[in-house]
């Protein structure tokens, strides 16, 4: 039987080989974490080498999930959500009193004639993405059939149009810039089904009274491209050209009434920030 002196000592050992072990460990570490290049030649904006091992690590983030048809995805750990499917209170009407559409069932609908509604949150370069359903009894044809719209600033919309075996002038149709350009192609989904935009804008730089930079929208509907880097022409008109009006650098999100049911779920975004940026 062991005494405890020679127990004690044999823990104090132990203890001993696993702090040495534990500060091997750190150091192995520590030079694992030296990463990259300093003598390497300087990439333009003359801040990083290339293969900067110093240059700030990325930010670590959840991406969440994607939708079905049947439930809304989870959206990336670090956006910004502005609807998800139980009120409006990120919402408000264009007097800015309560958003008046209605929520049911994990999606909002546009009440006809209550007015579009503007989101709280005020934003610039940003990733947006918005779920959309065109109603299942198909009524008027045209631009009467499901009209809606996602107006970046309340100027630069992206159209919602029930363009499932429906036709319009192609600049107004679902997925175009309204005015501007149509889709590159249609990529509708049929009525009742959830339809997906992730949209990327860069908003327009305004110096003084005078624009500096136009906006851009690169657009997907249903994951498939149909805006590569469009330049915006300017604020979206119905019969007259697109043209730019000084606004703030910052935002609001507009969902258009134009007097159809559309339906909206799970709307989210994520500000664009430079690179090496926390
Ligand atoms: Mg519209």
């Amino acid at each position: 039987m062991k005494s405890r002196a020679t127990a004690l000592a044999g823990a104090g050992l132990l203890l001993a080989v696993g702090v040495g072990f534990g500060i091997a460990l750190t150091a192995r570490a520590q030079q694992q974490e030296h990463f990259g290049y300093q003598d390497t030649p300087m990439l333009p904006g003359g801040k990083w080498h290339v293969h900067d091992g110093t240059r700030p690590q990325p930010k670590i983030i959840d991406p969440g999930t994607a939708s079905t048809q049947d439930t809304p995805g989870k959206p990336p750990s670090d956006a910004i959500v502005l609807f998800d499917g139980k009120d409006l209170s990120h919402w408000k009407a264009g007097n800015g009193g309560p958003a008046g559409w209605k929520v049911e069932n994990g999606y909002m609908e546009v009440a006809p004639k209550s007015g579009s509604i503007i989101s709280r949150d005020e934003f610039s370069d940003c990733q947006m993405h918005v779920e959309w359903c065109e109603p299942t009894t198909i009524r008027g044809r045209d631009q009467g059939r499901g009209n809606s719209g996602v107006i970046f600033f309340g100027k630069y919309e992206i159209q919602v149009l029930d363009s499932y075996e429906s036709k319009t002038y192609p600049d107004g149709q679902a997925a175009a810039i309204y005015g501007s350009y149509p889709p590159l192609v249609n990529a509708m989904r049929k009525q009742g089904e959830w339809q997906v935009y992730d949209i990327l804008f860069t908003a327009p730089r305004f110096d003084g009274d005078k624009l500096v930079k136009p906006g851009y929208f690169t657009v997907f509907h249903n994951g498939v491209a149909v805006h590569n880097h469009a330049e915006l022409l300017g604020d979206s008109n119905h019969r007259a050209l697109p043209s730019y009006t000084l606004h703030t650098s910052k935002g609001p999100l507009l969902l258009q009434d134009h007097g159809n049911p559309v339906r909206f779920r799970n709307i989210w975004y994520r500000e664009l920030k430079d690179y090496d940026q926390p």
